[in-house]
């Protein structure tokens, strides 16, 4: 049997304080033991030693809100005029950063994610392991909608991440359509957004009765809806119709953030979008700027107050991949910034880890380095407690372990 033993301060991400001079031991793929160094611990002969004593090993991170989509810029007209070709390699490239930045599971909230997904167990690419929406679903001149200019027809054929439905009837089947084609959930909008060309994030879309509908077929698959939801009006509605994960989430009164806390909703705040939106303002379409600057500067009050209300937070960066920018493997720049707003860096970093398991629906797997677990973790050549920006960092990060495979070594 492989074994292998990880000697390093642990944060386990339980809860509890770190263990200093842990050990971590593996099986296969599995954590067998987790906690101080046992000098008598029957270690096999055989067994890979990796010291890292004067380091911080901890679960592999969650990156909950990624697109897989190879967007390539933030211009949506690139979205859907790039070769989908093109798109899949800046995916595969993208997936690799994350890995190298230690992510090891990603959930991909409108993109490729079901095709990559299949040729990563294929062995053909590496990366995190993904769960995917598919193509995320809005109204007629919402957020999906993302070129207007163009047919809706065209755009939903060219740019295979976005879907359109309207009505009670085609939002049944549009959620059957992603299932078919491998969402392990599904993600809708239930308001405008800021980077299509028509729509309005300040505005409520779909009825009730729609969001009810998704919400009915998905549970029938065992699963669950996250909404894409930028102001109250689209929070209220979406969490009141049973959708799980609230994605930005801003605005929020304290009414709707009581409702959240009741149906035990997550958020995902994606504030690192929103910085690097508002950074680059001046550069962007017209129609966009406007956009940007009507709900970000809004933001970050409704996070800081739903977090003080209790409510569960988990971690994404919403970065759209770019050659440019190279934002991408930089995802952990959402942990400062919740600390920023609030957040301890082990609230932060918990987020990151054991809320990113809820979503994955993996939470007795992954999350939290406990005995038992699949063995996804990482090793930080600094404590992250002190400084939550090494986690922005690859460089920081220089051991990867995904289900027991070192996928990252130095
Ligand atoms: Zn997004």
């Amino acid at each position: 049997m492989k074994q292998s033993v990880i000697y390093a301060n642990i944060i386990d991400a339980t809860g509890r304080d770190v263990i200093e001079n842990g050990m971590v031991v593996i099986e296969e793929k599995r954590l067998v033991y987790v906690g101080e160094a046992e000098k008598n611990y029957p270690l096999a002969e055989d067994a890979a030693v990796y010291d890292y004593k004067n380091d911080y090993v901890m679960p592999g991170l969650i990156e909950a809100h990624s697109h897989l989509a190879g967007y390539g810029s933030g211009n949506t007209l690139d979205w859907v005029v790039r070769p989908v070709v093109e798109k899949v390699c800046q995916a595969v490239h993208d997936l690799e950063a994350l890995l190298n930045a230690g992510f090891t599971s990603v959930r991909d909230m409108a993109g490729l994610g079901c095709r990559l997904r299949t040729a990563m167990n294929q062995g053909l690419i590496r990366g995190p392991r993904i769960m995917s929406a598919n193509a995320a679903i809005s109204q007629t001149c919402g957020h999906s909608d993302v070129w207007s200019d163009f047919p809706a027809e065209m755009v939903q054929e060219w740019e295979p991440s976005h879907a359109i439905a309207d009505g009670a009837e085609q939002c049944r089947w549009q959620t059957r359509n992603q299932f078919r084609q491998g969402a392990d959930f599904i993600k809708i909008m239930t308001t405008g957004g800021i980077m299509d060309t028509a729509s309005d994030p300040g505005l409520s879309h779909y009825t009730y009765e729609e969001i009810a509908v998704i919400v009915e077929e998905a549970k029938r698959m065992g699963t669950y809806v996250a909404t894409h939801a930028e102001s109250n009006a689209g929070v209220y509605h979406a969490v009141k119709a049973g959708v799980t994960s609230i994605e930005h989430g801003y605005m929020t009164t304290d009414e709707t953030i009581e409702l959240m806390l009741e149906k035990d909703c997550i958020q995902i705040p994606t504030l690192s979008a929103m910085t690097s939106l508002m950074a680059n303002v001046d550069t962007m379409q017209p129609h966009v700027q406007a956009k940007i600057r009507q709900v970000v500067p809004r933001a970050y009050e409704s996070v800081a107050r739903a977090h003080e209300a209790g409510v569960k937070m988990a971690v994404g960066a919403d970065y759209l991949s770019s050659p440019t920018t190279g934002l991408y493997g930089k995802n952990g720049n959402e942990l400062y910034e919740l600390v920023k707003v609030g957040f301890t860096p082990m609230e932060a970093i918990m987020s990151c880890t054991r809320n990113g398991a809820l979503l994955m629906k993996m939470s007795d797997e992954i999350g939290t380095l406990e005995a038992g677990k699949l063995a996804d973790l990482i090793v930080v050549n600094q404590n992250p407690l002190k400084n939550i920006q090494c986690l922005s960092d690859a460089e920081s990060v220089i051991f990867v372990m995904k289900e027991g495979n070192v996928e990252k070594e130095k």
